[in-house]
């Protein structure tokens, strides 16, 4: 099932998305939380007369670098014998179709296609075995990233937690299996044109050793947000510049890049 998150008439609702000509879906209004259980209303709007938001709103964004081995070495760094993460705030947040502002503070933002990972259930100390029981479902990210600022600081939490810095989207899709998950293809596009392309199979470190490493240090919440890893490609986004994030199964995530006015 793709759950959506949407505005209507001044109201936030979740919906399941149905349909498959991607100008003619319709959402099936959800009763309840979709992370519990829920119900379908059985009342319909058209995904076109909606405006979608961030399909989840997470207490914080667990991402991990240098999960791709082409991607590390294309930035000259080495690959980690461990995973590695960061934290990106739920405030840089946004949905597909939002725009992202591009920093004052910055002139070198990079796009990063990933696949997001949805968390479903209150969870720590999760053993290997199950954390295919704690994953909601996927969705796309683009972990933006100004890359002057992650050089000049020591830190990522500017180059990496700007507000806008966190696309998420279109939806949560539910139906893939943690073991179809770790094999889809990711890629970007800015304005048409290809950027990234590889497949979740490339990771170093599968969705399973992410999700062991985090939640040895810290309970993650329903509706929390772990990022993958980039594949290589990453290059730098102007203001007028539409990057898409695309994967398979899930669907694309669109931004337009601007300057605040
Ligand atoms: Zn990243």
């Amino acid at each position: 099932m793709r759950i959506a998150r949407f505005s209507i008439d001044g109201n936030v609702a979740f919906g399941a998305v149905e349909g498959t000509d991607p100008g003619d879906l319709v959402l099936d209004i959800i009763k309840g939380i979709p992370y519990t259980d829920f119900e379908l209303s059985g009342t319909k709007v058209p995904l076109g007369k909606v405006r979608l938001l961030p399909p989840v709103l997470p207490s914080k964004v667990v991402a991990y670098g240098r999960n791709y081995r082409e991607h590390a070495a294309e930035l000259g760094n080495e690959v980690p014998p461990v995973p590695f993460a960061f934290l990106k705030p739920s405030t840089s947040v946004i949905g597909t179709g939002d725009d992202i502002v591009y920093p004052a503070v910055s002139e070198d933002v990079h796009h990063e296609a990933e696949l997001a990972v949805v968390i479903g259930r209150l969870c720590r100390e999760v053993p290997h075995e199950r954390v295919a029981d704690v994953v909601f479902g996927y969705t796309c990210a683009n972990d933006l990233t100004a890359r002057d600022l992650q050089r000049s600081e020591k830190q990522w939490a500017r180059a990496k937690g700007f507000d806008t810095a966190c696309p998420l989207g279109p939806w949560v899709e539910t139906d893939i299996a943690l073991a179809a998950a770790n094999d889809l293809t990711v890629q970007c596009t800015v304005n048409g044109d290809q950027r990234q392309l590889g497949r979740t199979s490339e990771m170093i470190h599968p969705i399973e050793d992410l999700i062991v490493n985090i939640t040895e240090a810290m309970t993650l919440l329903p509706g929390d947000v772990v990022l993958t890893g980039t594949p290589a490609g990453v290059g730098p986004l102007r203001p007028g510049d539409e990057v898409a994030v695309s994967i398979e199964g899930i669907g694309t995530l669109t931004n337009k890049v601007i300057k605040r006015g």
